[in-house]
C-alpha cells in the first residue's frame, strides 16, 4: 500500500504555557482533499509549520509521503507545494519575475502550465506584486504552489481575498489535483469552501483534534428544512413518529418540517399512503454542526 500523503503521530507543540498542538494523530491518503478547520488560534498554522519543518515539534513525529519531515525535509521539498497564511513576496518584482524566481529554485517549470493557471485565476503576472490587491497577490502565491504539479499541496487559508468566481476556479483546480491522485491539505476557518471540496474534515480546537469526519457523513447529519407537497390533505401524525423529524407544520396539502434523519425513511412514510407530488429541501448547512463542535469541543 502507498504511504500516507501526510501522517502525524502524537505531534505536539508548546509555546511556553500555550499548548498550540496536542498529541495530533492524523493520516491522510494520497488523492484526498482534507479540510483542516478550526477557529482563530486553534493550532492550524502551527500544525502546518511543524510538518513543513519550519518549526520543531515539542514531541511527536510526522511524515510526508513516508519521509520523515525533519530528517528528510530536503527530499520532501521537491514534492510539495505550499501556500503560507502570511504570504510574503518581493513587492518590486512582477508576478512573472516572482514565479521565475521560484521556478529557478526548483530547477525549472512548465511555463505553458503557469500561463494556463494564470488564465484560470485571472491573474495579471505583468504587474509588480507590490501594486496588486491582496487577492491578486494571493493568486501569485497559488500559482507558485500549483505550478510544479506537487504530489502534496499544503495551503494555509488559501482563499483569503479571492472573489467568488476565482474561488470556484480554485476549487476546480483542487479537485483536479485530487483526481490525479495528488493530495490537498487545506486549512480554513470557513466551512463553506471546505464543505464544497473536501472529502474529509478534521476539526481542531485549542490544539486538540476533536473530530475527523467524511463530509458526506456530516452532510447526512445536517438539519435541513424539508417541504413535501401532496395531492390530497395529510395529517402531521404521519411524520411526527419518524426519527429526526421536528416542528411539523401542515397546511392542507403542504407539509414542512426540520429533519436530520435518514431521507429514505422520510420518503417511505410520505409515499406509503399518500400521493407525493413534489419535494423541496434546502441545501445541507453544516454550519450549525461545526458551531456546535467549536463551542463544546464535543466529539
Ligand atoms: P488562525 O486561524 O488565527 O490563523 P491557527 O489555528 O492557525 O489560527 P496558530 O497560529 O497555530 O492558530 O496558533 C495556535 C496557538 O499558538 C495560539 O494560541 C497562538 O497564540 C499560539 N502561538 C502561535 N505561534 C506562536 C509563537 N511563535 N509564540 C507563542 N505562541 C504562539
Amino acid at each position: 500500500m502507498a504511504d500516507p500523503a501526510i501522517k502525524t503521530e502524537k505531534l505536539t507543540k508548546h509555546y511556553g504555557d500555550v499548548k498550540a498542538l496536542v498529541d495530533l494523530d492524523l493520516s491522510i491518503e494520497p488523492g484526498e482533499i482534507f479540510g483542516f478547520l478550526g477557529p482563530n488560534g486553534a493550532g492550524k498554522t502551527t500544525m502546518i509549520r511543524t510538518i513543513l519543518d519550519l518549526i520543531r515539534p515539542s514531541s511527536g513525529r510526522a511524515w510526508i509521503l513516508g519521509l520523515d519531515t525533519h530528517e528528510q525535509s530536503v527530499e520532501i521539498r521537491r514534492h510539495i507545494g505550499y501556500v503560507p497564511g502570511d504570504l510574503a513576496l518581493y513587492p518590486s518584482l512582477t508576478g512573472r519575475d516572482t514565479l521565475t524566481y521560484f521556478a529557478n529554485l526548483r530547477g525549472g517549470v512548465d511555463w505553458d502550465y503557469v500561463d494556463e493557471l494564470a488564465g484560470r485565476l485571472d491573474a495579471d503576472l505583468s504587474k509588480k506584486v507590490g501594486d496588486l490587491s491582496s487577492g491578486n497577490r494571493q493568486k501569485v502565491g497559488l500559482i507558485q504552489a500549483f505550478m510544479n504539479r506537487p504530489r502534496v499541496l499544503i495551503m494555509d487559508e488559501p482563499s483569503s481575498g479571492l472573489d467568488p468566481l476565482v474561488q470556484r476556479e480554485f476549487q476546480a483546480m483542487m479537485r483536479e489535483v485530487a483526481a490525479e491522485g495528488r493530495t490537498v491539505f487545506l486549512s480554513s476557518h470557513t466551512l463553506s469552501e471546505v464543505q464544497r471540496v473536501a472529502d474529509r474534515v478534521g476539526i481542531i480546537r485549542h490544539g486538540v483534534l476533536i473530530a475527523v469526519e467524511g463530509v458526506a457523513s456530516l452532510r447526512s447529519k445536517a438539519i435541513r428544512t424539508v417541504s413535501l407537497f401532496f395531492e390530497g390533505p395529510v395529517e402531521s401524525s404521519v411524520f411526527e413518529a419518524i426519527p429526526g423529524v421536528r416542528d411539523v407544520v401542515v397546511e392542507d396539502h403542504h407539509v414542512t418540517m426540520s429533519f436530520d434523519g435518514q431521507m429514505e425513511m422520510l420518503l417511505k412514510a410520505a409515499t406509503e399512503r399518500h400521493h407525493l407530488v413534489d419535494i423541496a429541501t434546502d441545501e445541507a448547512d453544516l454550519e450549525e454542526i461545526f458551531l456546535t463542535y467549536y463551542r463544546d469541543g464535543a466529539g
